[in-house]
């Protein structure tokens, strides 16, 4: 299957460009939609979702015209937002008999099976009798990819599922989207780099409402090859790299010292050490970047 966004754009009533001329294809496979808070991801998602509309632009699913059919998409489509809101005090297994019902699957027999694999797939079978209002965050996030597997979805939407979990909740959460992403396409948003590296086919970073790279992570980090440089400086320093180099990221070393990485094309061995580019790399030079012309624009403008 292919999705494919074409020229998408959403300005807000107060003027937020939420969305600015959006354009890529998708194809299955697991896509990450890499963002920091604010980007627009779910916006995007809700629109491709039909939850909302865009103000210019079209979107297809293969032959299929999402806006002009969103019953049609909705069928095919399984959406897990940000907050899955009130449970109610049901077990795992009635409620998902319950919307499996109301997504029209009226056999019991056939919704038994859908059932059982939907709470096997996401490591729930043996908590199927406990309610749901009392399951940690994970095992709630976990659910909610349970529901939307009700219906056989051919693409998958699933906004910043990993927010506030644990460790360990996160991993298993990703395995369970890892188990999903092979047959459908699987979209998810997300503002942690890690969570890309580990588990997508295919990504995309976003701020400001534009798609700013849109790669797989192998690719992303390849382009940087030879081009980050590493240093350890003092504290009081910073400043001045900032001035003179493109600095896209610093972490303390101890009280008084900073390891800064500095994106570079040109040589900057005679100062700095050579160093492996990683997906955070790809990350923030995307940012930096964008910052960089939006201020030349805006002292354009
Ligand atoms: P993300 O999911 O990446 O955090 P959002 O799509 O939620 O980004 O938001 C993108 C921008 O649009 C933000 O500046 C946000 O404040 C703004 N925004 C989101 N929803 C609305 C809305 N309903 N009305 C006005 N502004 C909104």
């Amino acid at each position: 299957m292919e999705l494919k966004l074409d020229h998408l754009s959403k300005t807000y009533a107060n003027g937020v460009k939420a969305l600015d001329d959006v354009s890529i294809t998708i194809s299955n496979g697991m896509f990450g939609l890499l963002g920091p808070n604010g980007a627009g991801k779910s916006t995007l998602m809700r629109t491709i979702a039909t939850l909302q509309e865009a103000d210019t632009g079209e979107a297809y699913l293969d032959q299929l015209n999402i806006f002009e059919s969103p019953i049609e998409l909705r069928k095919i489509l399984g959406y897990l937002p940000q907050s899955f809101g009130v449970y109610p005090k049901m077990n795992a297994y009635d409620l998902l008999h319950y919307l499996g019902e109301l997504k029209g699957i009226s056999n019991k027999k056939e919704r038994d099976t859908i059932v059982a694999s939907a709470l096997e797939l996401t490591n729930l079978y043996d908590v199927r009798f406990k309610e749901v209002a009392g399951y940690s965050g994970g095992m709630k996030q976990r659910f909610g990819i349970a529901q939307l597997l009700l219906n056989k979805p051919k693409l998958i939407i699933v906004d910043e599922p990993t927010a506030g979990l644990d460790p360990a909740e996160r991993q298993r959460f990703l395995n369970v989207l890892r188990e999903i992403g092979t047959d459908n396409i699987v979209i998810f948003s997300t503002h942690i780099v890690d969570d890309v590296k580990e588990l997508c086919t295919d990504m995309a970073i976003m701020n400001g409402g534009k798609l700013l790279l849109h790669k797989t992570p192998k690719q992303a980090v390849k382009a940087l090859d030879g081009c980050i440089w590493g240093k350890t400086i003092q504290r009081e320093e910073l400043e001045n790299y900032e001035s003179e180099y493109r600095v896209i990221s610093s972490g303390f070393k101890d009280d008084h010292s900073l390891f800064v990485r500095v994106f570079s094309s040109d040589s900057l061995a005679h100062t700095f050490e050579p160093k492996q580019p990683n997906l955070e790399d790809a990350y923030f030079v995307a940012l930096k970047e964008h910052q960089t012309e939006e201020s030349i624009t805006d002292e354009v403008a």
